[in-house]
C-alpha cells in the first residue's frame, strides 16, 4: 500500500474514533496539502531523519514521508493514534517509527540517525519547554540541524523579535544567540480542527555552525530570564541577585546600569553572562 492509498485523515479519525482532548493540546490539521506545505518549509528531507512530537492521526507524518524523509521518529502520548500511526507505518516499510509517551520524558538520540531535522505540530503546553532545550544545550552544534515548529502566533512573534519591542525577551534571545529563526507560514484558527481560539504560526530555525557571540548556555539562560522577569525595572535593580556588583559587570558588558532589559541586544547579554564565569 503506498502513501496515497491511505485514507483522508476524517474517515481515519472517525474509524479509531480520535475525538480531540484538550488536555493533550489536540488541535488536529486535516488538510493534507497543508501538512505537504509545512513539511517542504523543513527543507530537503531527503537523506534526513527526522523527529516529529506529537503526530497525533499522522497527517504531517504524512507529508514528511511524501517529502522524502529518510527515518521519521513519531513520539507521541495518545496511545488511541497509534492504529492511525501503524497505517502509515505499514504504507512505509522501514521509515516511521512511532514511540508512545512523553516528549519530555523521552530521549530519541538513541533512534535517530544524523544528518536530523526536526517538525512538529506541537502541543502548545510543551511547544516553549522543548524549544528552549533543543536550543539550550551545553555543547554546539547541536543534534539537529533545523527546527520546523508550530506555535501559537504570539509565541512565534516572540521568537523572532528584535530589542525595543513588546515581544522581545528570554526566547528571542535564546533563540536569536544560536538560530536565525523565521515565521514562514500563518495559519488561522479554521486550519485546524477544532479550531483553537489563537491563530498559529510556523517557525523554521537553522542552527547556526557557531553561536553568535560566546556565553555558557545555563549563564546567559539565568541572566535573560532574571532580565526580563522583572522588565520594567532598570537592570541594575532586575539583576541585583546575580552578582553583588552587577553594576560594574553591566558598564563592563557596555549596558548602562539605568538600561531596561527590553532595549538591550543579544551581543551585550552575551558579554554580561560571560562576566560571570568562574
Ligand atoms: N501533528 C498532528 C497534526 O498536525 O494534526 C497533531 C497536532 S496536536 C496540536 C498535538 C499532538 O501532540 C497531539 O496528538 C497530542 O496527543 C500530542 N501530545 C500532547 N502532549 C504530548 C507530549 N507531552 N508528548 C508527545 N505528544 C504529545
Amino acid at each position: 500500500m503506498s502513501i496515497d492509498t491511505l485514507p483522508p485523515l476524517r474517515e481515519v479519525i472517525a474509524a479509531h474514533d480520535l475525538s480531540a482532548r484538550k488536555s493533550l493540546g489536540q488541535n488536529f490539521l486535516l488538510d493534507l496539502n497543508l501538512t505537504a506545505k509545512i513539511a517542504r518549509q523543513a527543507g530537503d528531507l531527503k537523506g534526513f531523519d527526522v523527529l516529529e512530537i506529537g503526530p497525533g492521526p499522522g497527517g504531517l507524518t504524512r507529508g514528511l514521508l511524501a517529502e522524502g524523509a529518510r527515518h521519521v521518529l513519531a513520539i507521541e502520548k495518545d496511545p488511541r493514534c497509534l492504529p492511525a500511526l501503524t497505517e502509515i507505518a505499514e504504507a512505509n516499510p522501514g521509515r516511521l517509527t512511532v514511540m508512545t509517551g512523553d516528549a519530555l520524558q523521552i530521549d530519541p538520540l538513541q533512534h535517530l540517525t544524523p544528518p536530523i531535522r526536526v517538525a512538529a505540530n506541537l502541543p502548545y503546553n510543551i511547544g516553549t519547554e522543548l524549544l528552549v532545550r533543543w536550543l539550550t544545550p551545553d555543547t554546539w552544534p547541536p543534534f539537529w540541524q533545523s527546527l520546523t515548529l508550530m506555535f501559537q502566533r504570539e509565541v512565534a512573534e516572540r521568537i523572532v523579535a528584535s530589542p525595543g519591542s513588546k515581544a522581545y525577551g528570554r526566547l528571542a534571545l535564546l533563540a536569536q544567540w544560536r538560530s536565525d529563526p523565521r515565521i514562514v507560514m500563518n495559519l488561522p484558527p479554521e486550519a485546524f480542527s477544532p479550531p483553537p481560539k489563537v491563530s498559529s504560526a510556523v517557525v523554521h530555525l537553522n542552527a547556526l555552525p557557531l553561536p553568535r557571540y560566546p556565553a555558557q548556555p545555563r549563564l546567559l539562560e539565568r541572566t535573560v530570564a532574571m532580565a526580563f522577569n522583572q522588565r520594567r525595572k532598570m537592570l541594575r535593580a532586575a539583576l541585583k541577585g546575580l552578582a553583588p556588583d552587577i553594576e560594574d559587570r553591566l558598564i563592563a558588558s557596555g549596558i548602562k546600569p539605568t538600561d531596561r532589559a527590553e532595549t538591550v541586544g543579544l551581543e551585550q547579554f552575551c558579554a554580561l553572562a560571560r562576566t560571570l564565569e568562574p
